[in-house]
């Protein structure tokens, strides 16, 4: 079993020499069993990874064929069981889990249940995160009772932390341990913000508000890394800062990532993907440059990389295999 309190991720990379690393993983999809996830899981344990995330997945609006032949619009969550996911990977494995709390369809009062259960499952450590947009809205909207960005989440948070409910109710038995959490950053700027200087401000109010470290979105071109991390420490960011990357694994994310997540591929790798005929090439290339990666950053000191390791187990694994 898990030691009673367990250490915010910032005392894990205090405790650490050389450099680590932690994955993601997502909770099944409704239907299918945890098992298929432990499995997983365990293919990278004997690298001994710091800590695991489990995204979260907003519900959407799907249509369903209903037995008059007509169709009903329901909402529904393809994706559910972060904070379940989180407690039986933390005790099973011994390992700190940090959930990914988001704002995006959920109310506050959601929100609070999530933070009590959590609570009662000794899960201290969170992500928090504005989160993706449904996918029929053209722009991310924020639920009725829900929050609009990151920032208002945290709040919410930090007021449970000091023993308040959202009506501003204190709590009988104010829980020994608070939670600690991290917040996302972009070293190519958050597609939305009209400038890096204004998604920089908005990550100090992130930082001053509360968050003990951030973790970066992908990035293919460590540059952009080290200039992120420097352009934050002149604007007073001082927190850990962790370097997101992610394995390439089909051709067609050569297209997709820059679409969706607003990075560059660098010329070189571009050019390389092109050259390839399959998927199963274009995954060699991806584990090479992700290599070339990792060892640089190795090289620099860092302390902790993360693995977007989503559907690119097999390639994490054979990055850590020439790395770790
Ligand atoms: P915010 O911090 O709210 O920022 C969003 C935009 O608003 C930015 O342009 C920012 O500059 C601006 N901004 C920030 N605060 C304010 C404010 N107070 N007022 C006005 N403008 C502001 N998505 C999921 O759905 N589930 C996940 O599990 C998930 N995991 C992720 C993990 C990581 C490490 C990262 C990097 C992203 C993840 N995402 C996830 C995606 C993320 O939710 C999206 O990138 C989302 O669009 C922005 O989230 P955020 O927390 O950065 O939002």
């Amino acid at each position: 079993m898990l030691s009673k309190s367990v250490k915010s991720i910032p005392e894990i990379l205090d405790s650490q020499t050389g450099t680590c690393f932690s994955f993601e993983v997502l909770p099944p999809l409704k239907g299918k069993g945890i098992d298929r996830l432990f499995g997983s899981i365990e293919e990278l344990l004997p690298w001994n990874p710091l800590y695991i995330n489990i995204t979260t997945h907003r519900s959407e609006m799907v249509y369903k064929s209903t037995p008059d032949g007509l169709y009903q619009k329901v909402t529904e969550r393809s994706r559910p069981g972060t904070v379940a996911v989180a407690a039986a990977i933390q005790h099973r494995y011994n390992l700190p889990a940090v959930p990914h709390m988001i704002c995006s369809g959920y109310t506050r009062a959601e929100t609070e249940y999530a933070l009590i259960d959590l609570n009662f499952l000794g899960i201290t450590n969170l992500l928090l995160l504005r989160g993706d947009k449904a996918k029929h809205d053209s722009s991310f909207t924020a639920s009725e009772g829900g929050h609009r960005h990151a920032t208002e989440l945290q709040q919410q948070v930090n007021q449970f932390n000091e023993g308040f409910f959202l009506d501003g109710t204190r709590m009988d038995i104010v829980t020994g341990e608070k939670f600690s959490y991290g917040v996302a950053g972009y070293p190519e700027k958050h597609a939305e913000s009209p400038n890096m200087d204004m998604d920089l401000h908005w990550l100090k109010a992130k930082v001053d508000g509360g968050a003990e470290y951030i973790v970066t979105q992908m990035f293919f071109d460590n540059s952009k890394y080290y200039d992120f991390v420097k352009r934050c420490r002149d604007n007073g960011i001082k927190v850990p800062i962790i370097p997101g990357i992610k394995p390439i694994i089909n051709l067609r994310q050569l297209t997709l990532l820059p679409q969706v997540f607003n990075v560059d591929l660098p010329q070189e790798f571009a050019t390389e993907l092109l050259k390839c005929k399959d998927d199963q090439e274009a995954k060699a290339v991806g584990v090479e440059w992700c290599t070339r990666q990792v060892k640089d950053l190795q090289e620099k000191g860092v302390k902790s990389i993360h693995f977007y390791s989503h559907n690119a187990l097999e390639s994490v694994k054979r990055i850590l295999e020439r790395t770790f």
